[in-house]
Order: structure tokens, then C-alpha cells, then sequence
């Protein structure tokens, strides 16, 4: 039997590579649903490709405009709008599994809703994890879903982890997350100032979409993979640890008690961790290359504090901070990133000011314990509202 699987923002980096992963294994996998945001022409041409049974745009004027393009091209697929949609696509009795690739808040209904229907639920949407903390894997256990790490350095960690979870706080002493250091690792922190939106999102080792990329940039995108690792594998936030490691071969370790340490290694190419979401526990092609031992670069590892940390890396601190609160900073760090990026890529604050942005975002909103996810989209509301605010300022 073939499993029928939902692609959450199958028009992103992540969707497009998953799609590229499922086209290898044509005897075990068929798309269920495929999503986007406004890559209508994308979006058309993977529906005539795969035929899914229905597709999701954000808006209804998009997906009218998409459903007669595909009747006029005799596609049988069903086009629907809105995020109720993309709820029930992803949590549809016929759906086995949801490859959540969403970029930001956008995504966390439907990761919710799949893992309270009892999806295999594949999470590259870290941001959902982020923002939703233990009542998303409160759903995850409640739905009995599967949830499987996508984001390299979350994969590498569970493959070096045995397969009963049971087992994980006994055995794990520390986890070790690899970081490249982005594009900026080796310039001068008083010349972040003048980085463009452009130079932001050429990362030396991986091509992602914007988003992440200045994430990446400025090691937001480290002190997300933090607050994610904390939430997946249980782990106390001391627990976790960040080495800068530039070749991004080693995609994380884990050191058990013993002192042992297991790493994880393969070429910077998605469709590996995406091929192991769709198979495990089994293993199939991916489509990566292997690594060529003999002809890598020496593998290296630097600490942050070699690199000028906190002047050059600020945001990544802000993990510990948030986590350390055991209240909802999660979320308000997520919301206000997101429109930190936003107005940093639409060129109204400087890239060194997405700090600035989070830091005074923190600490202006009361982050009180959110109890259900209306607290929490309340709390995300109330923090994009600060931040908008005070990059307006920034700005002026
Ligand atoms: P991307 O920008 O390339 O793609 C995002 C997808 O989400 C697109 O299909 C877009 O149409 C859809 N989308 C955007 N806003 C939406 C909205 N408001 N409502 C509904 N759909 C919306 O992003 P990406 O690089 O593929 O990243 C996707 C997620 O995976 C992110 O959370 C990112 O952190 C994570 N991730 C990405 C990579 C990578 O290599 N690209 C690696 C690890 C984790
Ligand atoms: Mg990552």
C-alpha cells in the first residue's frame, strides 16, 4: 500500500525537495495535498505532475484562478482556500503523513491538526515547535502521532539516539548542534550595519528559502534549533550545546553518559533527513551524494566565543534566555523574529537591529504561561504588535 502524504508549502525549498525525494519511490508514496502561499504557476505545475487530490492556496481569488487552470488542463484536483483548509488536509482520515514545511506561525494549525489526528508528522516547520512548546507535544501524544525531525541537525540527533524514546533522559548527557556560522562568521561585527537583505541570504553551505536564511545569518536560526532540540528530545536547556562547525559535514552528536559521542555525518543536502522522515525506521535513496572521505576539508570546530560572541552572534543567547523563563518567551522570540526578518528583508531596519528588535520585544511583553493555543496565538498577536512597533521606530 502506498502512503498518501500531505506537503504543507510543497512550493518551498523543503516541499520541492520532499517532492523530489517521493519522485525516487513512485511504489511508495502518492501525494495526498499539496499547499501554497502565492506560487500559483509552481503550484499548478506540481498539481499536474502529481495529481494530488486536492490543493490549498492562502487566498480564494488564487485558488479559483489555479482551479480553472487545472480543469482546462483536465486535472481532476479539488482547489481550496484558507487555513481551515490546511487544516483538513493535513489531518484527513486518508492522509498517512504530513511533511509540515511551512515557513513560521502560518503553520502550527496544521501541525497541531495533524498531530492530533495521529499523523506521521514530519516537522521542518521549526517554528511551530517553537511557538507551541509542550502543547504541541501534548497533541502529539494525545493524537498518538509520530513526530519526526526534519531540520538536518534534529535528524541527526535522532538517528543517533536508540529508538526508544523511553531510554533518551537515562542516556543523553549533551546534545552538540552544529552551526556553519552563516555567511557572516568571519566579518568584522561593526560592519553588520550595512549587510543587505541579498548578502544575508547567500549561505555558504545550503540554499533555503529567505526566512531561514537570515536566520541563519544572524544564529536565530541556532537559538530556534535550541528551543526545538530542548522540546524533542526532552532535554534540560544546559543539555544542549552549539559548536560552530563552518564545513557543515558533522550535521550534530549527541554525548552519552560514558562520554561517548555519536555524530551523524552526510553532504549539506535536505533529502537526506527528508528521505529519513518519509522511511523510518527504515532507509532508502535519497538522492543526496555520499561523502567522499579522502577528499573533504579538514572538519573543524570553534566555540562562538572565539567569534566575538555575544557582539557578532546576540541572538542565539536568547534561546537560553527564553527557555530558562518557562513561560510562553518562546513564542514572543518567534512572533517578533518573524517581523524582524519581515521588515529587515523590506529594507526598513538595519540587519544588526533584528536584535534589537527581539531583545526589546522580550522584554516589553509580558510572556505569561499560555495554556491552550488561543493563549498562544494571543501572546503571538500581542508580541508582532511590540515588534512592529518598535522596528517603526527603528526605522523612522
Ligand atoms: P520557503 O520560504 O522556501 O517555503 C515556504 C513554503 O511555505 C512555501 O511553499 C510557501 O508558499 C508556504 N507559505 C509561506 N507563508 C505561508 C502562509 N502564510 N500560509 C501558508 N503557506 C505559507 O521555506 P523553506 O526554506 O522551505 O522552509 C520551510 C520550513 O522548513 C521553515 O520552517 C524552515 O525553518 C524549515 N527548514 C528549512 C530548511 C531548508 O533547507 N530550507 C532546513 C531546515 C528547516
Ligand atoms: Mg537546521
Amino acid at each position: 500500500m502506498k502512503q498518501a502524504i500531505t506537503v504543507l508549502g510543497s512550493t518551498g525549498s523543503i516541499g520541492v525537495n520532499t517532492l523530489d525525494v517521493m519522485a525516487l519511490h513512485p511504489e511508495r508514496f502518492e501525494v495526498f495535498a499539496l499547499t501554497a502561499d502565492r506560487r500559483l504557476e509552481a503550484l499548478r505545475d506540481q498539481c499536474v505532475r502529481w495529481r494530488p487530490r486536492f490543493a490549498v492556496m492562502t487566498q480564494a481569488d488564487h485558488a479559483q484562478d489555479l482551479a480553472s487552470q487545472l480543469r482546462a488542463l483536465s486535472v481532476p484536483t479539488e482547489v481550496l482556500s484558507g487555513p481551515q483548509a490546511l487544516l483538513d488536509v493535513a489531518s484527513h482520515p486518508d492522509v498517512d503523513g504530513v511533511m509540515a514545511a511551512i515557513v513560521g506561525a502560518a503553520g502550527l494549525g496544521a501541525c497541531l491538526a495533524a498531530a492530533k489526528a495521529g499523523k506521521r508528522l514530519m516537522l521542518a516547520n521549526k517554528e511551530a515547535l517553537v511557538i507551541g512548546g509542550a502543547i504541541f507535544l501534548a497533541a502529539v501524544r494525545e493524537g498518538g502521532a509520530t513526530l519526526l525531525p526534519i531540520d538536518s541537525e534534529h535528524s541527526a540527533v535522532f538517528q543517533a539516539l536508540p529508538q526508544d524514546a523511553t531510554t533518551w533522559p537515562s542516556r543523553i548527557q549533551k546534545i552538540i548542534l552544529t552551526a556553519s556560522g552563516g555567511p557572516f562568521r568571519q566579518m568584522d561585527p561593526s560592519s553588520l550595519r550595512t549587510v543587505t537583505p541579498d548578502q544575508a541570504c547567500t549561505h555558504p553551505n545550503w540554499v533555503m528559502g529567505r526566512k531561514i536564511s537570515v536566520d541563519s545569518a544572524t544564529m536565530m536560526n541556532k537559538a530556534l534549533e535550541v528551543i526545538e532540540a530542548r522540546y524533542l528530545f526532552g532535554v534540560n536547556p544546559r543539555q544542549i550545546e552549539v559548536v560552530i562547525h563552518p564545513q557543515s559535514v558533522v550535521h550534530s552528536m549527541v554525548q552519552f553518559a560514558d562520554h561517548s559521542v555519536v555524530a551523524q555525518l552526510g553532504t549539506p543536502d535536505m533529502r537526506g533527513p527528508i528521505a529519513y522522515g518519509l522511511s523510518w525506521p527504515d532507509r532508502m535513496t535519497s538522492g543526496a551524494a555520499a561523502l567522499n572521505f579522502t577528499s573533504l576539508p579538514a572538519l573543524t570546530f570553534e566555540s562562538f566565543e572565539d567569534h566575538g560572541h555575544p557582539e557578532r552572534f546576540p541572538c542565539l543567547r536568547l534561546a537560553w534566555q527564553c527557555l530558562d523563563a518557562e513561560d510562553g518567551s518562546c513564542a514572543v522570540l518567534n512572533a517578533s523574529n518573524e517581523v524582524a526578518v519581515e521588515c529587515f528583508l523590506g529594507g526598513s531596519i538595519r540587519f544588526d537591529q533584528i536584535h534589537a528588535v527581539n531583545a526589546e520585544t522580550l522584554q516589553k511583553v509580558h510572556a505569561s504561561n499560555p495554556g491552550c493555543l488561543d493563549d498562544l496565538l494571543a501572546l503571538d498577536a500581542q508580541a508582532r504588535a511590540q515588534a512592529r512597533l518598535y522596528a517603526r521606530a527603528l526605522g523612522a
